[in-house]
């Protein structure tokens, strides 16, 4: 009679064996649910529930099913506690198909951490990573820094953004607390961790930087698309791994102006970028062109928006032909294109 209106009864395939099953589902559930219902219709003590009463002053006999609650209690709570953290830098080898994104994850790390702290081994650009590489993996997020004769924990806590105390408490630097923040005797040439610490990415300097740039055609703010395809290969962009978008195409095909301005670089870059071509769009705007196969504009040169500037290439730190754009304001910085491309 209690079963009666369970859905399951009015199937008409139910059988004797289906009712038993309905029986028994409700009594497993019954015995887990809070015991809200009158007691008197499950006179069973196991089947009463062990939750409602945390007071083990309540509870003094252990039945089975307590003890297996107890049991998963502390499973979850060993579970929680946190995994001892890693102090120390370790060493690791790129094979091959690895990315920074991939080696990062292994180490639970964000990618701008494994770019920071190999600075001059991926020449501060991640398109460089290649199999064979030996990588620093710092043990948390941040920066990894080699330490130089004359430097004070001052002076290197506002390179990268942070404090000298976050410096001097990190335990794996193994510096006393009592240390002189303008001589703090760290050997030169040792790998400090910056927790938290951050770098800059390089700016575009090189043997095509123009220098001062005349005047010109002005952008009207609005921004084109660069070249004919709309696809990205490579990296997209990241704040402090790769500020820019890699549009995927063909060596030949032509790159276009994204604004109207004058150019203030045109030529090689030292960064990996290849031959590069830099537009000033007179509104407190500037877009570069990297990897380029031909640079087709020189200095102070105006350009107008849709205008050819030249090829895109695989010049420079390239895995293959595409546009490395990058946009940068000057009140924002380096900010995604995809956020200002039609
Ligand atoms: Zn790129």
């Amino acid at each position: 009679m209690l079963f009666r209106p369970n859905k399951r009864m009015r199937h008409p395939g139910a059988t004797i064996l289906n009712v038993l099953a309905v029986v028994f589902v409700l009594a497993s559930v019954a015995s887990c649910a809070p015991s809200t219902s009158s007691s008197a219709a499950t006179p069973s003590p196991t089947a009463e529930s062990p939750l409602p009463t945390p007071d083990p002053a309540i509870l003094p006999e252990f039945t089975p099913l307590a003890r297996r609650v107890g049991l998963q209690r502390q499973t979850t709570l060993h579970t929680n506690m946190p995994d001892r953290p890693r102090l120390d830098v370790i060493k690791y080898l790129v094979g091959t198909g690895d990315t920074l994104f991939g080696i990062a994850e292994k180490f639970g790390l964000d990618p701008q951490s494994v770019l920071w702290g190999n600075w001059d081994t991926l020449e501060q650009d991640p398109h460089t990573l290649q199999p064979g590489q030996e990588l620093n993996i710092p043990p948390v997020d941040g920066v990894l820094y080699e330490w130089s004769a004359g430097e004070t924990l001052y002076s290197v806590a506002k390179a990268f953004k942070t404090t000298p105390e976050d410096i001097l408490e990190w335990p794996g630097n193994h510096l006393s607390f009592s240390v002189d923040y303008n001589d703090p005797q760290i050997e030169p040439g040792t790998l400090i961790v910056i927790p938290d610490g951050r770098r800059d990415l390089p700016s575009f300097l090189g043997p095509g930087y123009c220098g001062s740039v005349s005047s010109g055609a002005i952008g009207n703010g609005s921004f084109s698309w660069p070249t004919s395809s709309h696809w990205l290969s490579g990296y997209n962009f990241i704040p402090g791994l790769h500020e820019a978008i890699d549009i995927g195409g063909s060596i030949g095909n032509l790159i276009t102006a994204s604004d109207s301005g004058v150019i203030v670089y045109a030529g090689w870059n030292n960064y990996g970028y290849g031959n590069v071509v830099v537009i000033d769009h007179g509104t407190g705007w500037q877009t570069l062109y990297a990897h380029l196969d031909t640079v087709s504009v020189g200095c102070g040169q105006s350009v107008f928006q849709g205008g050819p500037i030249g090829t895109m290439g695989t010049t420079g730190n390239s895995s293959g032909p595409h546009l490395h754009f990058e946009m940068r304001s000057d009140i924002w910085g380096r900010v995604n294109p995809l956020n200002y491309l039609p």
